[in-house]
């Protein structure tokens, strides 16, 4: 399937959003082309239809390639846009289960465990530790509560 990025942020939820938003599109662009090939042809709802139809398909074309693709890659900041930009556009697609879908998706990228400014205080800790217990005569690594080396019984504290 696929790796969680470095937040441990997989968007699996944005990405099942945005699955199923692409699924109404398709849905939509069906019954479009369904109404514009079925109806009385002297209506003037088929072309419309069929216009539909077409931007429908276009719809899911463009949320799969800017948006659904972005997450599978781990690039939510950079999904994050064209989720709440399809979202719109699916409105005016007269689609609002793809546009709710959507503007859910963009909440899920949205998310504070994605923004990477809040979480810097994980780092400075590791390199100190190993250094701690690294003998200065042999070199060998020792436990930083160690007092003496464990190699050559050098005092370390
Ligand atoms: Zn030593």
């Amino acid at each position: 399937m696929t790796s969680p990025g470095a937040t441990g942020f997989t968007g699996s939820s944005a990405r099942t959003l945005t699955r199923a938003a692409m699924a109404t599109l398709a849905v939509e662009a069906a019954i479009w082309f369904w109404l514009g090939v079925y109806l009385d042809p002297r209506d003037p709802v088929p072309p419309v239809a069929l216009a539909l139809g077409a931007f429908s398909m276009l719809g899911l074309v463009l949320v799969y390639l800017l948006a659904y693709r972005p997450m599978a890659r781990g690039d939510f900041a950079g999904a994050r846009t064209p989720t709440i930009v399809f979202a719109g556009l699916s409105l005016l697609l007269a689609n609002p289960l793809s546009a709710l879908l959507l503007a859910l998706a963009h909440h899920e990228l949205g998310s504070p465990e994605l923004d990477p400014r809040p979480r810097p205080p994980s780092f400075p800790p590791t390199p100190l530790a190993p250094t701690v217990g690294i003998c200065p005569i042999c070199t060998r690594p020792n436990p930083p509560s160690t007092p003496f080396c464990r190699s050559c019984g050098y005092a370390l504290h």
